[in-house]
């Protein structure tokens, strides 16, 4: 927290605006909006919930298939089944570790032959970093489907000048407790399509028809998020840039202390954004570490320090296992996204974490290279 919070909710409480409406909701969605540079935008009680009603604006009904990010947390996947349809997964590229272009290219083609385009894709930027959307969406443009940006860990990073948030025709942000910024529970949709978020916005209040009564034609939901809770997000996007630099400043130190370690290297930054390093990730080649990333969980983890492996794939994942899958590597059958679970290492990576709490963690780390 930064310490203004408590003056908006204050605020919240002293107007008596405790519903999931109110003043704070209006301007946390303005406010959001103008920073990320889109149209409109509606707060809502989860990013899940945002993904959820932007598949419903794509149209996403029974049957239909969605193209989804391989490598991200399911979160970006489950709104797929709550409509009823399938998803399909789309590998990791080396240089962000988004969604390949080239794997989306051959779905494409794949899905026109069968004529079975999908209702929409949704890309992930992992670990706050951006896909490469330039061209993710012209592939989109060309089949004529609509893009889905799941910006949840992205906030404050950049792609080509725009802000993460503003890259798809609908976009997606989490304020969750482990996200950069937070609201405890949040997310927002946010578009350039203020007719489509309208629509939205009344699904996400129980689809209440415009009566003197409550009517309703169409199903909805309680999906909106409390004037209590968009105070908070009010207060943490006013620092969202201080939370980027701090978090960019971790991950340049980890790379400054175990950069020269055998077999260790970290997620890249691609060249055509800045990211958000929201997680810091190292990758370790055991055959040259001597060590697994597991081993080095295993140590930091006796130290009472939480680390994690990376998110694993969606298509080894038991519950989406018997969904297609397009690998960025035509030729070989392995995945991008498998090769990164399989080395990868999330390291403690907080906006608050001190030099020497980070000192320590990078002690552990070094003499677990030496061996314990
Ligand atoms: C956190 C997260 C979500 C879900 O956001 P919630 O607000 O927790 O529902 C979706 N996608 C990704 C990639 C995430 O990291």
């Amino acid at each position: 927290m930064t310490g203004r919070e408590m003056d908006y909710i204050k605020e919240a409480f002293d107007s008596n605006w405790i519903a999931p409406l109110g003043p704070h909701v209006d301007a946390f969605e303005r406010e959001m909006a103008d920073y990320v540079g889109v149209s409109g935008a509606l707060a809502l009680s989860s990013g899940t919930a945002a993904l959820h009603l932007a598949l419903k604006l794509a149209g996403v009904e029974r049957g239909d298939r969605v193209f989804c990010s391989d490598l991200t947390f399911a979160a970006t996947v489950n709104p797929v089944f709550y409509e009823g349809a399938e998803p399909v997964f789309i590998d990791a590229e080396p240089e962000s570790w988004n969604l390949s272009p080239l794997a989306l290219e051959r779905a494409f083609a794949d899905a026109e032959r069968e004529g079975r385009l999908p209702k929409a894709v949704v890309a992930a930027d992992l670990y706050g970093q951006s896909a490469d959307y330039g061209p993710i969406e012209a592939l989109c443009d060309r089949y004529g489907v609509p893009l889905v940006e799941d910006a949840a860990e992205a906030l404050g990073a950049t792609y080509r000048g725009k802000k993460c948030g503003a890259l798809g025709r609908w976009n997606v942000l989490s304020f969750n407790g482990n996200k950069i910024i937070t609201t405890s529970g949040g997310g927002m949709l946010l578009s350039d399509d203020v007719e489509g978020l309208a629509k939205a916005r009344f699904w996400a209040t129980q689809a209440r028809d415009k009566a003197p009564w409550y009517q309703h034609s169409e199903i909805g939901y309680n999906y909106r998020m409390s004037n209590l809770l968009a105070a908070v997000g009010r207060a943490q996007l006013g620092v969202i840039e201080d939370r980027v630099a701090a978090r960019r400043a971790v991950f340049d130190r980890y790379v400054r202390e175990l950069g020269e370690l055998p077999g260790i290297s970290f997620m890249p930054e691609a060249s055509f954004g800045r990211h958000n390093r929201w997680l810091t990730v190292a990758l370790v080649d055991q055959s040259r570490a001597g060590v697994s990333p597991l081993d080095l969980m295993g140590a930091l983890e006796k130290e009472n320090i939480e680390s994690r492996p990376l998110w694993k794939p969606m298509h080894l994942q038991p519950v989406f296992e018997a969904y297609p899958f397009y690998s960025h590597d035509h030729e070989g059958d392995s995945a991008v996204s498998a090769s990164l679970f399989d080395r990868g290492l999330c390291l403690p990576s907080g906006s608050s974490l001190s030099e020497p709490e980070q000192e320590r963690i990078v002690q552990i780390i070094r003499s677990g290279f030496k061996g314990i």
